[in-house]
């Protein structure tokens, strides 16, 4: 578990990039993002390219999402310290671990086994302690544990996942990709009251799909 002086200087230039040609404004998510060893959660033979803009297969044929989504997707989000945040799709951990770098009490719902005790094993290794993990379908979300003061989902939803609406608290968020396997579009909703939403829309994205049954 090695974080060097190399990976802290790389990571920087990634921050510097997505601040400026990303257009990342939150100094929150960068600050997080430049704390958080990314070369950790993918596999060594692609350690050289951590901190470039780059996606990388995982287990279960998934991939870690490219830093410059996770930073739009966190940006989107509008984290508070101590909020309450349910994520859909742990997969290897790394968009939680930004969360939980940014103080929020996560809550995390993956449906691969593999990915699961991945994460699982590398959030504790690096003392970055989700509220609540779970190896479960995102799609009936933690009722438990609800209302939720954020929801973020990152994979892609064909169907809206009305479960999860009902799981925001009343002023919540949730940032979703919806849309078909190949393409999906990025929106924002904000829970108005019980029964209404208003619903941004922040481009093209491919994600991988959120899927509906245990099978895969
Ligand atoms: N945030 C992750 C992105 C992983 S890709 C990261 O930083 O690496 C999205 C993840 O969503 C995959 O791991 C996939 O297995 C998971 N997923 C897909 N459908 C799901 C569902 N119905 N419930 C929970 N997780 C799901």
């Amino acid at each position: 578990m090695r974080d060097t002086y190399v990976h802290k200087g790389k990571r920087k230039q990634l921050i510097d990039y997505l601040h400026q040609k990303i257009g990342i404004t939150d100094s929150f998510v960068l600050d997080a993002m430049n704390e958080v060893p990314r070369h950790l959660f993918i596999e060594s033979v692609f350690e050289d390219y951590a901190y470039e803009d780059r996606a990388f297969p995982i287990a279960a044929k998934q991939t870690i999402s490219h830093p410059s989504t996770v930073a739009e997707q966190t940006e989107l989000l509008e984290v508070n310290e101590g909020e309450k945040i349910l994520e859909i799709g742990t997969g290897c951990g790394y968009q939680t671990a930004v969360l939980i770098q940014m103080k929020a009490l996560v809550y995390t719902v993956e449906r691969q086994k593999d990915l699961y005790n991945f994460s699982t094993k590398i959030l504790r290794e690096l003392n970055l302690r989700p509220k609540f993990q779970s190896f479960g379908d995102g799609f009936a979300g933690l009722p438990t544990f609800a209302p939720f003061d954020k929801v973020l989902v990152t994979c892609g939803a064909e169907i809206l996942p009305t479960e999860l609406l009902k799981q925001l608290k009343v002023g919540g968020k949730m940032v979703i990709p919806l849309g078909k396997t190949d393409e999906q579009i990025l929106y924002r909703f904000t829970k108005i009251s019980e029964t209404q939403f208003e619903k941004e829309e922040f481009g093209v994205y491919k994600f991988v799909p959120m899927l509906q049954n245990k099978s895969h």
